[in-house]
């Protein structure tokens, strides 16, 4: 026993012994500060060893309304690059990182590259909160592989120009690996009949999912494009009659959306409500696990 207690311990020097040094390896290393989570992970990915990823936010908060304290704020004026969503994910975070860009902190801003998606005519409940209008820019990304393609296509770039790093391999890999993700879910969603692809979710957090795979947006709680707009009785009216007219076969609910009232919903339509993770990681930290999750969870319970 005492052998046993002895070698722990030496095992435990060792340890300390490689913690303290690793810190100053890891300092030649450029520092990339990611704001969100599920897009930290396809930073990680796409840079691997070669820079030290940094999330801000923690993962499991909200990012639409998360607020910086001082600390992250001068983590964030550190940083040699910031990699941002843009189009207003980072609501309490917004005022913050245009102060870092005025102070010249290089700054990438994902929905720059990509082919943003408007709220589309129709789409979500009539009367719904300000910025959910036609014509509005949707912020959710990341909730299709192939708009992370565009993602991280003019990261590899801006990596190379701010930072001086050649992703250019691990680009090519991660390309091929959101092209297999995109047909993995393309098959699965044809094993769902065409009038079962209809969404209510949350807020409005699934329109390049759902305009990538053919899903109808019906409508969602939270009629807006943040979980932190205000709910009407007259929007949730319009909802129960959206969810009744369409046989939406379930309501999913995300970060932010309130319990209460996705219950009510529920009951009162006879339709079931299913937790669904769409601003969250999973325990592996994998944007992979993170969209197949997704795209099974709805599968599985619009059957
Ligand atoms: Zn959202």
């Amino acid at each position: 026993m005492k052998k046993v207690v002895f070698t722990l311990f030496i095992c435990a020097i060792l340890i300390a012994a490689c913690q303290t040094t690793s810190p100053v390896a890891q300092d030649s290393k450029k520092t990339i500060v990611v704001t969100y989570s599920v897009l930290g992970a396809v930073v990680t990915d796409l840079v691997g060893a070669d820079a030290n990823v940094v999330v801000l936010i923690p993962n499991g908060q909200d990012p639409h309304e998360w607020e910086p304290s001082a600390k992250d704020i001068e983590m964030l004026n550190k940083a040699d690059l910031i990699v941002q969503n843009g189009l207003g994910l980072e609501g309490g975070l917004q005022k913050t990182l245009s102060l870092t860009v005025q102070q010249g902190v290089k700054t990438f801003i994902a929905s720059d590259h990509i082919t943003v998606r408007k709220v589309g005519q129709g789409e979500g409940v009539p009367n719904g909160g300000a910025d959910q209008l036609v014509g509005a820019a949707d912020p959710h990304l990341w909730t299709d592989p192939l708009t992370i393609k565009q993602v991280v296509a003019g990261l590899v770039e801006q990596l190379k120009t701010d930072l001086g790093l050649d992703v250019t391999t691990q680009a090519q890999y991660l390309d091929n690996q959101l092209d297999s993700l995109n047909n993995e879910i393309i098959t699965l969603v044809a094993t769902l009949p065409e009038s079962n692809r209809k969404l209510v979710t949350g807020h409005d957090s699934l329109g390049y999912f759902a305009a990538r795979y053919g899903f109808k947006l019906v409508g969602a709680i939270v009629p807006s494009l943040t979980s932190q707009a205000e709910v009407s009785a007259a929007d949730l009216a319009a909802l129960k009659t959206l969810i009744q007219e369409n046989q939406v076969k379930a309501i999913f609910t995300e970060l932010g959306t309130p319990p209460a009232i996705a219950q009510a919903i529920g009951t009162e339509t006879g339709v079931k409500v299913v937790q669904l993770s769409t601003h969250i990681l999973p325990a592996d930290g994998s944007y992979f696990t993170f969209m197949r999750n997704l795209a099974q969870t709805i599968i599985e319970n619009l059957k």
